[in-house]
Protein backbone atom coordinates (compact mmCIF):
# COMPACT_ATOMS: atom_id res chain seq x y z
CA UNK A 1 0.00 0.00 0.00
CA UNK A 2 1.77 3.60 -1.00
CA UNK A 3 -0.28 6.29 0.37
CA UNK A 4 -0.33 9.59 0.93
CA UNK A 5 -1.66 11.51 3.83
CA UNK A 6 -2.81 15.65 2.67
CA UNK A 7 -4.22 18.07 4.85
CA UNK A 8 -2.73 21.28 6.56
CA UNK A 9 -0.44 21.16 10.02
CA UNK A 10 -2.78 19.85 12.34
CA UNK A 11 -5.17 17.85 10.24
CA UNK A 12 -4.26 14.73 11.99
CA UNK A 13 -1.78 13.20 9.49
CA UNK A 14 0.89 12.16 12.02
CA UNK A 15 -1.92 10.40 13.72
CA UNK A 16 -3.66 8.90 11.11
CA UNK A 17 -0.34 7.61 9.95
CA UNK A 18 0.95 6.37 13.53
CA UNK A 19 -2.60 4.49 13.13
CA UNK A 20 -2.47 3.20 9.26
CA UNK A 21 1.12 1.86 10.28
CA UNK A 22 0.43 -0.03 12.58
CA UNK A 23 -2.73 -1.70 10.51
CA UNK A 24 -0.73 -2.46 7.36
CA UNK A 25 2.93 -2.73 9.13
CA UNK A 26 4.34 -0.22 6.58
CA UNK A 27 6.53 3.00 7.66
CA UNK A 28 5.66 6.37 8.33
CA UNK A 29 7.71 8.85 6.12
CA UNK A 30 7.46 11.93 7.94
CA UNK A 31 9.58 14.43 6.31
CA UNK A 32 8.92 17.25 9.23
CA UNK A 33 10.13 14.15 11.77
CA UNK A 34 13.40 13.26 10.11
CA UNK A 35 14.01 17.29 9.55
CA UNK A 36 13.26 17.85 13.33
CA UNK A 37 15.53 14.78 14.12
CA UNK A 38 18.29 16.87 12.01
CA UNK A 39 17.91 19.78 13.40
CA UNK A 40 18.53 17.94 16.88
CA UNK A 41 21.45 16.34 15.62
CA UNK A 42 23.03 19.44 14.16
CA UNK A 43 23.44 17.89 10.85
CA UNK A 44 24.45 19.91 7.89
CA UNK A 45 20.76 19.48 6.35
CA UNK A 46 19.38 19.97 10.25
CA UNK A 47 21.36 23.64 10.14
CA UNK A 48 20.16 24.74 6.63
CA UNK A 49 16.80 23.60 7.18
CA UNK A 50 16.18 25.11 10.98
CA UNK A 51 15.76 29.07 9.99
CA UNK A 52 13.03 27.73 7.46
CA UNK A 53 10.71 25.74 9.94
CA UNK A 54 11.21 28.47 12.76
CA UNK A 55 9.25 30.83 10.65
CA UNK A 56 6.63 28.58 9.32
CA UNK A 57 8.21 28.21 5.76
CA UNK A 58 9.04 25.25 3.76
CA UNK A 59 12.33 24.08 3.26
CA UNK A 60 13.57 23.71 -0.50
CA UNK A 61 12.28 21.24 -2.69
CA UNK A 62 15.67 19.78 -3.00
CA UNK A 63 16.26 18.97 0.78
CA UNK A 64 12.64 17.08 1.01
CA UNK A 65 13.07 15.72 -2.45
CA UNK A 66 16.27 13.86 -1.67
CA UNK A 67 15.38 12.80 1.75
CA UNK A 68 12.37 10.95 0.48
CA UNK A 69 13.93 9.74 -2.53
CA UNK A 70 16.62 8.32 -0.42
CA UNK A 71 14.28 7.21 1.99
CA UNK A 72 11.87 5.19 -0.47
CA UNK A 73 14.91 2.69 -1.43
CA UNK A 74 14.97 1.33 2.33
CA UNK A 75 14.20 -2.36 2.85
CA UNK A 76 11.15 -1.42 5.12
CA UNK A 77 9.57 0.33 2.48
CA UNK A 78 9.29 -2.50 0.41
CA UNK A 79 6.00 -3.24 0.84
CA UNK A 80 4.40 -0.14 0.58
CA UNK A 81 5.03 3.51 2.92
CA UNK A 82 2.94 5.64 4.32
CA UNK A 83 4.05 9.61 2.91
CA UNK A 84 3.24 12.51 6.20
CA UNK A 85 4.04 15.72 5.20
CA UNK A 86 5.43 15.15 1.88
CA UNK A 87 4.44 16.01 -1.08
CA UNK A 88 4.08 20.03 0.09
CA UNK A 89 4.60 21.72 -3.53
CA UNK A 90 3.99 20.69 -6.96
CA UNK A 91 7.56 20.47 -7.64
CA UNK A 92 7.58 18.07 -5.26
CA UNK A 93 4.39 15.59 -6.73
CA UNK A 94 6.38 15.70 -9.92
CA UNK A 95 9.79 14.58 -8.16
CA UNK A 96 7.69 11.62 -6.30
CA UNK A 97 6.08 10.68 -9.26
CA UNK A 98 9.79 10.29 -10.94
CA UNK A 99 11.43 8.81 -7.59
CA UNK A 100 8.24 6.40 -7.60
CA UNK A 101 8.68 5.35 -11.45
CA UNK A 102 12.34 5.08 -11.31
CA UNK A 103 11.74 2.44 -8.56
CA UNK A 104 8.92 0.50 -10.83
CA UNK A 105 6.35 1.74 -8.06
CA UNK A 106 2.72 3.48 -8.20
CA UNK A 107 0.74 5.77 -5.79
CA UNK A 108 -2.10 3.51 -4.40
CA UNK A 109 -4.06 6.67 -2.86
CA UNK A 110 -3.98 10.37 -1.46
CA UNK A 111 -5.92 11.11 1.77
CA UNK A 112 -6.75 14.11 1.85
CA UNK A 113 -8.20 15.44 5.24
CA UNK A 114 -10.51 18.32 5.71
CA UNK A 115 -10.22 20.69 9.40
CA UNK A 116 -11.87 24.47 9.90
CA UNK A 117 -8.72 26.77 10.82
CA UNK A 118 -9.55 27.93 14.10
CA UNK A 119 -10.00 23.79 14.79
CA UNK A 120 -6.72 23.59 13.25
CA UNK A 121 -5.47 26.05 15.40
CA UNK A 122 -6.49 25.08 18.53
CA UNK A 123 -5.22 21.82 18.19
CA UNK A 124 -2.02 23.17 16.96
CA UNK A 125 -1.19 25.42 20.19
CA UNK A 126 -2.60 22.81 22.63
CA UNK A 127 -0.40 20.14 21.19
CA UNK A 128 2.83 19.07 23.51
CA UNK A 129 5.56 16.05 22.97
CA UNK A 130 7.57 14.47 25.62
CA UNK A 131 11.70 15.11 25.11
CA UNK A 132 12.57 12.01 26.22
CA UNK A 133 10.04 9.10 24.64
CA UNK A 134 7.96 11.37 21.62
CA UNK A 135 4.72 10.45 23.06
CA UNK A 136 1.89 13.20 21.96
CA UNK A 137 0.06 15.15 24.61
CA UNK A 138 -2.77 18.20 24.26
CA UNK A 139 -3.43 20.60 26.73
CA UNK A 140 -7.09 20.03 26.20
CA UNK A 141 -8.01 17.08 24.37
CA UNK A 142 -5.62 14.84 25.72
CA UNK A 143 -3.65 15.78 28.89
CA UNK A 144 -1.23 14.41 30.62
CA UNK A 145 -2.30 13.48 34.55
CA UNK A 146 0.66 15.98 35.83
CA UNK A 147 0.93 19.29 33.85
CA UNK A 148 4.11 19.54 31.76
CA UNK A 149 5.28 15.95 32.74
CA UNK A 150 5.11 13.11 30.32
CA UNK A 151 2.35 9.94 32.04
CA UNK A 152 5.05 7.13 30.23
CA UNK A 153 8.00 7.98 31.24
CA UNK A 154 8.21 11.04 33.63
CA UNK A 155 10.01 13.26 30.48
CA UNK A 156 9.30 16.88 30.69
CA UNK A 157 6.57 17.84 27.78
CA UNK A 158 7.41 20.46 24.80
CA UNK A 159 5.79 22.52 22.73
CA UNK A 160 7.36 22.67 19.06
CA UNK A 161 8.81 26.43 18.12
CA UNK A 162 6.43 26.33 15.41
CA UNK A 163 3.53 25.55 17.14
CA UNK A 164 3.00 29.13 18.21
CA UNK A 165 -0.20 31.04 16.95
CA UNK A 166 2.05 33.32 14.77
CA UNK A 167 3.93 30.57 13.60
CA UNK A 168 0.71 28.40 12.61
CA UNK A 169 -1.43 30.96 11.12
CA UNK A 170 1.79 31.57 9.06
CA UNK A 171 1.93 27.73 8.51
CA UNK A 172 -1.26 27.79 7.36
CA UNK A 173 -1.34 30.23 5.06
CA UNK A 174 1.99 28.44 3.09
CA UNK A 175 -0.65 25.62 3.03
CA UNK A 176 -2.64 27.07 1.06
CA UNK A 177 -0.67 29.00 -1.12
CA UNK A 178 1.62 26.03 -2.05
CA UNK A 179 0.30 22.98 -0.39
CA UNK A 180 -3.58 23.04 -1.14
CA UNK A 181 -3.24 22.59 -5.26
CA UNK A 182 -2.34 19.65 -5.18
CA UNK A 183 -5.81 18.35 -3.87
CA UNK A 184 -6.52 19.17 -7.67
CA UNK A 185 -2.88 17.33 -8.50
CA UNK A 186 -4.40 13.94 -7.30
CA UNK A 187 -8.04 14.54 -8.42
CA UNK A 188 -6.98 14.80 -11.51
CA UNK A 189 -4.97 11.71 -11.17
CA UNK A 190 -8.11 10.20 -10.22
CA UNK A 191 -6.21 8.87 -6.86
CA UNK A 192 -7.98 11.85 -4.29
CA UNK A 193 -9.96 10.58 -1.72
CA UNK A 194 -11.62 13.27 0.86
CA UNK A 195 -12.01 12.68 4.56
CA UNK A 196 -13.46 14.66 7.46
CA UNK A 197 -10.91 15.40 9.36
CA UNK A 198 -13.28 17.44 12.12
CA UNK A 199 -14.58 13.96 13.02
CA UNK A 200 -13.04 11.76 15.90
CA UNK A 201 -9.71 10.04 15.82
CA UNK A 202 -11.53 6.84 15.51
CA UNK A 203 -14.15 7.94 13.04
CA UNK A 204 -11.62 9.26 10.40
CA UNK A 205 -9.81 6.09 10.94
CA UNK A 206 -12.49 4.26 10.03
CA UNK A 207 -13.66 6.02 6.72
CA UNK A 208 -9.71 5.97 5.77
CA UNK A 209 -9.91 2.19 5.96
CA UNK A 210 -13.06 2.00 4.40
CA UNK A 211 -11.83 3.49 1.36
CA UNK A 212 -8.36 2.10 1.58
CA UNK A 213 -10.35 -1.81 1.61
CA UNK A 214 -12.64 -0.58 -1.78
CA UNK A 215 -9.26 0.15 -3.30
CA UNK A 216 -8.06 -2.79 -2.91
CA UNK A 217 -10.38 -5.11 -3.72
CA UNK A 218 -10.82 -2.92 -7.39
CA UNK A 219 -7.07 -4.10 -7.49
P1 LIG B 1 5.41 19.07 9.90
O1 LIG B 1 5.92 18.33 11.08
O2 LIG B 1 4.98 18.17 8.78
O3 LIG B 1 4.34 20.09 10.26
O4 LIG B 1 6.65 19.91 9.32
C1 LIG B 1 7.32 20.88 10.11
C2 LIG B 1 8.12 21.79 9.21
O5 LIG B 1 9.10 21.03 8.50
C3 LIG B 1 7.32 22.52 8.12
O6 LIG B 1 6.71 23.69 8.59
C4 LIG B 1 8.43 22.81 7.11
O7 LIG B 1 9.25 23.88 7.54
C5 LIG B 1 9.27 21.55 7.18
N1 LIG B 1 8.79 20.52 6.22
C6 LIG B 1 8.25 19.30 6.52
N2 LIG B 1 7.91 18.63 5.39
C7 LIG B 1 8.23 19.45 4.36
C8 LIG B 1 8.10 19.35 2.95
N3 LIG B 1 7.56 18.26 2.35
N4 LIG B 1 8.53 20.40 2.20
C9 LIG B 1 9.08 21.49 2.76
N5 LIG B 1 9.20 21.66 4.07
C10 LIG B 1 8.79 20.65 4.89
Amino acid sequence: MNLILLGPPGAGKGTQAKMLMDRYGIPQISTGDILRAAVKDGTPMGLKAKSYMDAGALVPDEVVVGIVRERLQQDDCKDGFILDGFPRTVPQADALAEALSSLGRLLDAVVSLAVDVEVLVERLTGRRTCRDCGRGYHVKFAPPKVSGVCDACGGELLQRDDDREETIRRRLNVYDEQTSPLIAYYRQAGLLTEVDGMLSMDAVQEAILAHLGKEQARR
